[in-house]
């Protein structure tokens, strides 16, 4: 079976064994070729921020922006990725995310319905009209195809930016997300994974970890495609 590699076209070769045929599991379907899969960086669990996930080796298992979080008032936060963010990862979501390519989902979307725990309520990142208006799909919810997952965040708040003093005031106005009253009930009591594409400052993944849990999530965490 001949298919083509999403990412840079080359074949894929599929060599199916008599026994794989015999034992009647349904063959997996690979959307990228061997070499593409290489250059994808995972994160083992050895040598990682215990926090954010982010790969390297850090005292007491803590990078240096995850202190920071802290220093500057805002809990721990928890968050797993699948990958390092590399070049390879910033032209794959460049081809994904701005080019629209939707199909390009399918490179990863088997992978998040095997790692996200359903258990838990999962509640992706939303994006703002605008963006909703020129890419007509929102990333995480094509990551997330095979996955069952509760639309709770709302974004598009008006961001203020008057100044204020204390630190909780000045957190408080930073916020963009607000939940949709609709799904409150989903969330209250529960222990909520956040579901993002890519943890790049963190900022957003906090800001939507500390609206959930001003509601009454019992616990939240994240997991993002690459970090
Ligand atoms: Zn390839
Ligand atoms: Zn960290």
């Amino acid at each position: 079976m001949n298919k083509q590699c999403l990412l840079c076209n080359n074949s894929i070769l599929n060599s199916i064994s008599l026994e794989f045929i015999l034992s009647l599991k349904k063959q997996q379907v690979d959307y990228i070729c061997k070499q593409c899969q290489r250059r994808f960086i995972l994160i083992k669990h050895d040598d990682f921020c215990n926090y954010c996930g982010r790969l390297g080796k850090f005292k007491l298992n803590t990078c240096g922006d995850c202190n920071q979080w802290n220093q500057k008032g805002w809990s721990w936060f928890t968050c797993r990725s699948i990958y390092s963010y590399n070049d390879f990862m910033s032209t794959y979501m460049k081809k994904y995310k701005f080019n629209g390519d939707y199909y390009l989902r399918k490179v990863f979307s088997k992978q998040f319905f095997d790692k996200l725990n359903q258990k838990e309520c999962l509640v992706p990142i939303p994006i703002s009209k605008t963006t909703m208006h020129k890419r007509r799909f929102n990333q995480v919810h094509g990551l997330m195809e095979n996955l069952k997952f509760q639309d709770v965040l709302l974004v598009d708040k008006q961001k203020n930016t008057q100044s204020h003093h204390n630190k909780k005031q000045r957190m408080a106005m930073q916020q963009i997300f607000s939940i949709d009253d609709r799904y409150m009930h989903l969330i209250v009591g529960k222990n909520v994974t956040i579901v993002d594409d890519v943890y790049t400052t963190g900022t957003t993944i906090r800001l939507a970890a500390a609206i959930l849990k001003e509601n009454g999530a019992k616990s939240v965490s994240g997991f993002t495609l690459a970090r």
